[in-house]
């Protein structure tokens, strides 16, 4: 399919483009699937990395627009890997729903990088919902020796059973249910977080929520903690309103 105007800029950007073919999709929970993938070449190209994403393109009334999802359980030997998507309205969660083996998908991979915090953290601080949970994961397991303490921001019921890889001897996971467009994932945060930075020039804070959520949190931590700018790292995942002719999900 044509990419559009959106296709240009990342073509331009130098963009690598690959098709990924589904072999398998999962119910995790009733508002959160993993599809399975043969990766086209893709891996063995770019190798991976902790938060490893790509730009999925998805169909939506015969336009074309591109959702960002993070690459889970990459085996570059094998050419596999799965994403996670968490359900809800709108284009990529329509198609993950009904993916079957034999379903292609095209994607860019452009922009995804990851600079490992150096040194490594004393702790780990990561704000976190069910869009960015395949991402925690990963930042958990390349970190495995690090204890994290991790807000997480819930839905549904069902959220509660999201598969988030923790360790309950190294990290701490406090559940905050989704209410009033995060603000009490805000109040958790800012209120529960200074009093847990024993070491500030050690702590590592990742962030990745809805896009304003996000920007509030970074902004507390950056300005009012005083955080190093290389010890924060924090993008917004979704975009809590968007309108009809908005496509991405990526630039937040
Ligand atoms: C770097 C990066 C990595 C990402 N990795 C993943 C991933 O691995 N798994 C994943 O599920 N998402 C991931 N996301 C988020 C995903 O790209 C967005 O949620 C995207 O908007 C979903 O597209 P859609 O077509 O399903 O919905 P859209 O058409 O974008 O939105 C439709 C409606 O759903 C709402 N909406 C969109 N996303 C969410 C959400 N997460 N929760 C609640 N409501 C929402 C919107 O506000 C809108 O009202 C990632 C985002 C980024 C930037």
């Amino acid at each position: 399919m044509g990419h559009g105007w959106e296709g240009v800029v990342l073509k331009l950007l130098r963009g690598k483009d690959f098709e990924f073919t589904v072999t398998g999709a999962e119910d995790v929970t009733d508002h959160f699937r993993r599809v399975h993938f043969t990766d086209g070449g893709m891996l063995a190209q770019t190798g991976v990395h902790p938060t490893m994403w790509v730009r999925i393109w998805f169909s939506n009334a015969g336009k074309p627009h591109q959702r960002a999802y993070t690459v889970v359980d990459a085996d570059p030997a094998a050419g596999s890997f799965s994403l996670e998507f968490a359900l809800h309205d709108g284009c990529a969660s329509e198609w993950a729903r009904k993916a079957q083996p034999g379903d292609t998908v095209e994607a860019t991979l452009q922009g995804s990088g990851f600079t490992a915090p150096a040194p490594e953290p004393s702790h780990l601080f990561v704000v976190g919902d069910p869009a960015s949970l395949p991402a925690i994961n990963t930042l958990l397991d390349a970190m495995p020796r690090v204890p994290a303490t991790i807000w997480f921001e819930t839905t549904h019921d069902s959220d509660a059973d999201l598969p988030l890889r923790v360790d309950p001897a190294r990290h701490e996971v406090r559940r905050i249910p989704r209410r009033d467009g995060g603000a009490d994932l805000v109040n958790a945060v800012t209120s529960q977080l200074p009093g847990l930075l024993d070491d500030r020039a050690g702590a590592y804070v990742w962030i990745a929520c809805d896009t304003t959520t996000t920007r509030t949190l970074a902004s507390y931590v950056r300005k009012e903690l005083e955080l190093p700018k290389d010890r924060v790292d924090a993008l917004g995942y979704w975009r809590p309103v968007r309108s009809p002719d908005r496509s991405g999900g990526q630039d937040a």
